[in-house]
């Protein structure tokens, strides 16, 4: 069967993203806390209380709880009554959270949890889903978001719902549940080891629910295991965790000090650049620098030539995994990012840098142009949203022809720009009308480079 966990606290938006899920696979979605949400229920009808752990348990024995789907909706019945209707209430969440910790109410409803994954292709949404209920699951989620943000988002629900709530009150329950769930005895809120951490505080719900939505399919698709298994028998566990790992400020060394005193040297020799209008290149504080890519070494050059103690330079995923090179570009703060995904972990690193106003290197077009020629391809518009998000100026660099052993080349490097006009865009056409903006100065760079270059080819000839 397929399990997939999404455990987080109140308010991270699992709902909404384990039902997107759901339906994206054509599987079912388990919404665990209206068990315990209903558990409440049925015991405040009863006149019990949901903190008395010895009447709960009596009151267990004579409680049977059904789960059955009605136009797709989850439906809970507690002794043949539909309790859905009545869940949903401001009260039942705080009766939800302390009847939760009672052990009694969680032993048994972590074992109609398990059963219900054996026999049902499911995503399930909880808070020890991944940690407790379902260790082995497929895939696991942890979302999660600062108290002030959910406390806004529920706000914001129960304002459309035309209920009128005090945030404060609101904001102070939040912590509460919180802190009663993760400070409780059995399965308190915890991330598992094994799970996909998201912070979705500053992340639209589309955005997390693309990202989920593709990790899912990579980790289920038919040959997910063995890829899983390939890559850890391929790479040491301590390889795979540095991968893994957000970029997080961190004394260097000097590794990518040292390297570059020895290696640049080397590169002069071997791949002779000249770095055309180096003045472009000094800025003070944050900056993306956007390089044509051609080979392997290319990244090295402009980084060596402008980043002196450390060099954070986005680098795709699977060269981080090779031996020697992938601890070097850990060590000189490069960034692992995985193509062709909506990679949160490399978004992440890459807004801690230029928030902590520190430099930034990438390549638009965010492959290597193996064709060799002077046209680029077209540009993602990653350059163009860290640019907005992050108010950061640009700087355009170009190599006028793709690096080539013992041959002259140029890094021809462009005024800096900025993008203030979008800076309150948000939609990706506007993230497009950006990035052709930035297109337009890689063309205009591209010009100024060819002129320069073969200004100077014309004036050796005569
Ligand atoms: O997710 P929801 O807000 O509906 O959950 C209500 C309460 O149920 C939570 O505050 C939590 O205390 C409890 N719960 C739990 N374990 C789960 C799901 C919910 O303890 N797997």
């Amino acid at each position: 069967m397929l399990n997939i966990a999404i455990d987080g606290p109140a308010g991270a938006g699992k709902s909404t993203v384990a039902k997107a899920v759901a339906k994206d696979l054509g599987i079912i979605y388990l919404d665990t806390g209206a068990m315990y949400r209903a558990t409440a229920y049925y015991a405040l009808q009863q006149g019990v209380s949901v903190t008395d752990e010895d009447s709960v348990k009596k009151l267990l024995d004579t409680m049977s709880m059904d789960i059955v789907y009605e136009n797709g909706e989850q439906q809970i019945y507690v002794n043949g009554l539909n309790t859905t209707p009545y869940l949903r209430e401001h009260y039942m969440s705080k009766a939800a959270s302390d009847i939760s910790a009672l052990p009694p109410v969680r032993y048994k409803m972590v074992e109609l949890q398990r059963t219900f994954a054996k026999t049902h292709d499911v995503v399930l949404d909880g808070r020890d889903i991944g940690t407790f209920v379902l260790p082995d699951a497929n895939c696991k989620f942890f979302l999660t978001a600062t108290p002030e943000e959910r406390a806004t988002r529920r706000f914001k629900e129960l304002k459309e719902k035309g209920q009128q709530v005090d945030y404060d009150k609101l904001l102070a329950d939040i912590k509460q549940r919180d802190y009663n769930d993760s400070h409780r005895e059995v399965a308190p809120l915890k991330q598992a080891d094994d799970a996909d951490f998201v912070d979705t505080t500053e992340m639209s719900i589309d955005v997390v629910i693309a990202h989920i939505k593709e990790v899912v399919h990579i980790k289920t698709k038919p040959n997910a295991q063995t890829d899983k298994r390939s890559e850890e028998k391929s790479v040491s566990e301590r390889t795979l965790k540095r991968i893994k790992k957000y970029y997080l400020p961190q004394k260097r060394f000097g590794v990518y000090r040292f390297m570059r005193i020895l290696l640049r040297p080397v590169q002069a020799i071997f791949w002779p650049t000249k770095i055309v209008n180096r003045q472009n290149g000094n800025i003070d504080g944050r900056a993306i620098y956007i390089c044509n890519h051609y080979s392997k070494v290319d990244s090295l050059i402009p980084c060596f030539a402008l980043f002196k103690k450390e060099a954070h330079i986005l680098g795709k995923y699977e060269l981080f995994k090779v031996p020697i090179a992938g601890w070097f570009l850990h060590k000189m703060g490069a960034i692992p990012v995985r193509r062709g995904e909506a990679d949160i972990s490399a978004v992440k690193s890459v807004l801690g840098v230029l928030k902590e106003d520190k430099k930034l290197m990438l390549f638009p077009e965010g492959t290597r142009n193996k064709s060799g020629s002077q046209e680029m391809a077209e540009l993602k518009t990653g350059t163009a949203r860290f640019a907005i998000k992050t108010k950061s100026p640009v700087v355009p660099m170009l190599y006028y022809s793709a690096p080539r052993l013992f041959r002259r080349n140029w890094l021809y490097i462009g005024e800096p720009f900025t993008l203030d006009e979008f800076y309150s865009a948000r939609t990706p056409e506007q993230m497009h009308m950006a990035t052709e903006v930035v297109r337009e100065k890689m063309d205009e760079t591209r010009r100024l480079c060819n002129e320069y270059v073969e200004g100077l080819k014309k004036g050796k000839k005569k």
